[in-house]
């Protein structure tokens, strides 16, 4: 099977747009080029509109999507803040750990995998954090939590949102839901390679910045001169992948060419194919019921299935490939994306018919 036809169905990365991988061929250009800078504001512009956000700081961090939860923590946190933390999966437990490393107190606020984050308990969990953090779409389990809600109860704290998985697959109204920082990642439903985590910072973050933050790389205060705040000095800061942002440019313009309530769309169909294509089989699903990702669904395995020898069948025999299971769940279930340029019907069409035969034999 070559490698240019497999059907990637893990839990990321997806299939790109061909916008985006065609990106990578355009001419370099230099990092303070008028040209690209004028792109980068472009990319900017078109980040906030898929955060619902006016956000002046909103910006491609260098680096995956861990870079960007970094980023968001280590410019607002340090000794003496206190951070609640939900956590219902493998990323609310990195962001722990993230967070603990700061010096920062942690509360971590734990709720059963498969499950939402709910606002009471966050609430409640301690009476004057500084920040309240949680994963939107939590990529280990499937299940998605409601952000207006605790954006709502916050008080005084600031709400640190991951949306690594579900920007541009579902919807996401920052300014809204009362997100004062957020961070993604380009190879999920954003449909590009993986290798930028896209932020955004309310300006109410941004006066509670740290005073020296402790990352340089990752320092907002630096990073904002250079990539596009309104009145950036554009000093240089470090080299700006520039074909990354040239192919993340790729594709926000096939989103935006689709249309954006219609790529929601278009994922919300998709995952609804999948799932109701993986019952078919008899496979009982993971994630709670009202709070399944379209995008990312997971099923349990039957007891008896020899699960990777099924996965590899898969990615060998049809070339499709999707996710096993993490933490304890490793070896439980099954991680089925349905992401960016990959959710389409043709895709789950095959996937189902692949899987149905592969456990029939
Ligand atoms: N948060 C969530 C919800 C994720 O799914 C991931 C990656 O899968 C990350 C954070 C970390 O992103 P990356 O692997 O791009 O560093």
């Amino acid at each position: 099977m070559p490698r240019s036809d497999r059907i990637l169905m893990g839990p990321g990365p997806c299939n790109p747009y061909p916008e985006a991988i065609e990106a990578f061929g355009r001419p370099m250009l230099g990092h303070l080029d008028p040209e690209f800078l004028a792109l980068l504001d472009d990319v900017c512009d078109r980040l906030r509109s898929l955060f619902g956000t006016t956000n002046a700081l909103t910006v491609p961090i260098s680096g995956t999507g861990s870079a960007g939860m970094e980023t968001c923590i280590v410019n607002v946190l340090g000794p003496g803040d206190v951070a609640v933390i939900g956590v219902n999966g493998v990323f609310g437990q990195r962001m722990c750990d993230v967070a603990s490393r700061t010096g920062a107190e942690v509360v971590r606020v734990d709720f059963e995998w498969g499950t939402p984050v709910t606002a009471e308990r966050l609430l409640n969990a301690h009476p004057s954090p500084t920040l309240i953090g949680m994963v939107h779409a939590e990529t280990s389990t499937g299940a998605r939590s409601d952000v207006a809600e605790i954006g709502a109860g916050k008080g005084d704290a600031l709400l640190l949102v991951d949306c690594v998985t579900s920007l541009g697959g579902l919807e996401f109204r920052a300014d809204d839901w009362g997100v004062d920082l957020a961070y993604s990642g380009t190879q999920k439903c954003l449909g590009v390679p993986p290798g930028l985590s896209p932020i955004t910072v309310s300006d109410r973050a941004r006066d509670r910045f740290v005073a020296k933050s402790q990352s340089w790389y990752l320092d907002l205060r630096l990073i904002g001169d250079y990539v596009g705040t309104p009145g950036a000095k554009r000093a240089y800061h470090h080299t700006a992948p520039i074909s990354m942002i040239f192919s993340l440019h790729g594709g926000l313009t096939a989103i935006a060419d689709e249309g954006v309530d219609a790529v929601i769309e278009r994922h919300a169909t998709c995952g609804t194919a999948v799932q109701d294509g993986l019952v078919g089989l008899g496979f009982e699903l993971f994630a709670q019921e009202g709070h399944r990702l379209p995008q990312l669904t997971t099923v349990r395995v039957p007891s008896g299935v020899d699960e990777a020898a099924i996965r590899s069948d898969l990615l060998g025999t049809y070339g499709i490939e999707i996710g096993g299971g993490l933490g304890e769940y490793a070896g439980k279930v099954w991680r089925v994306g349905c992401m960016g340029h990959t959710a389409r019907e043709r895709n789950v069409t095959t996937l189902v018919a692949a899987l149905g035969e592969l456990m029939a034999r």
